[in-house]
This record gives C-alpha cells, structure tokens and sequence, in this order.
C-alpha cells in the first residue's frame, strides 16, 4: 500500500514520521512511503522497498535461474508465505 499522508500513515499503524524504516533504520520522515502487505505491515521508504524487492529478484534469479514469468515466481514464494503482485495487476496472497 502507498502512504501518502497522515491518515494512511494512522491507518499503518505508525504514530508519526519520526518512527524508524525497518530496512535502513533512518526515520520514514517523508512521504510517499510504502506498506508491505505482509502480517507485520512494515512501512518502508519507497527506496528501501525497492532495494527489498531488487534483492529478491537477484536472489531468485541466481537461485532459480529458469524463472521466466511472475506466474513461477508465484509458485516459488507461496510455500514461503510471501505475495507476489505481478505488473499486470493479478495479486495472490498466502496469508
Ligand atoms: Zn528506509
């Protein structure tokens, strides 16, 4: 989820911009920020979710390189817990 202001930000849980990223250990400070969808909805700063979400792409690519399309990258991290939501707007969850 995107936060672009205070009452996304009441609505994350997070009591203000002074609160630290949990990526980068800076406060969050300024908007937009971005919400993980997962149990713990952690708020990061939109460059640390990108950072996240690079890692997992390499790291997938180099540990299953015969991934081609989202719909694999779907089957390798369900058993995970985690959701993947492709660019073309289908989003899964295994909650
Ligand atoms: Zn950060």
């Amino acid at each position: 989820m995107l936060i672009v202001n205070a009452d996304h930000l009441c609505l994350a849980g997070v009591a203000s911009l002074e609160e630290p990223c949990t990526y980068c250990s800076r406060p969050l400070a300024a908007y937009p920020l971005i919400m993980s969808d997962d149990r713990s909805q952690t708020v990061y700063h939109v460059t640390c979710a990108l950072e996240l979400v690079t890692d997992l792409l390499v790291d997938l690519a180099t540990f299953f390189p015969e991934i081609r399309h989202s719909s694999e990258v779907r089957g390798y991290l369900a058993p995970l817990g985690i959701s993947w939501r492709s660019g073309d707007g289908k989003a899964s969850s295994w909650h």
